[in-house]
């Protein structure tokens, strides 16, 4: 039997990261959250289809100094934790090397945050 998919939702992206019930991303806070593409512009449309989304609270999201917008070291860690996630997910379901998943990620994202 081939190996399970990853789970998908209804519009056949991947699920995404964390539940908004689970809270915000970075600090748990459960305040309003808010959904933030990992990979943005022109790779945004892979981040929703490969569920390279997370919920984010209002400070940790949207707003100066904390926020993944103003914030390019928070940025640069969840490009970070993005890439690891979607190439182990790769060598998990398509049974590669890394370096397979390394290469694969490029191509798809155009660079290696890694
Ligand atoms: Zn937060
Ligand atoms: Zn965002």
């Amino acid at each position: 039997m081939a190996t399970e998919k990853a789970q998908e939702d209804i519009n056949g992206n991947m699920v995404t990261i964390n539940k908004r019930e689970e809270g915000c991303f970075m600090c748990g806070k459960n305040s309003p959250l808010e959904r933030h593409h990992i990979f943005g512009a022109a790779n945004r449309k892979f981040s929703e289809q490969d569920g390279l989304v997370v919920y984010l609270c209002r400070s940790c999201h949207n707003e100066p100094p904390d926020g993944v917008h103003f914030n390019k070291e928070k940025m640069e860690l969840l490009h970070k934790w993005g890439q690891d996630t979607w190439e182990l997910r790769k060598m998990i379901e398509d049974h590669v090397t890394r370096d397979e998943a390394r290469k694969a990620f490029m191509k798809r994202y155009g660079r290696n945050y890694l």
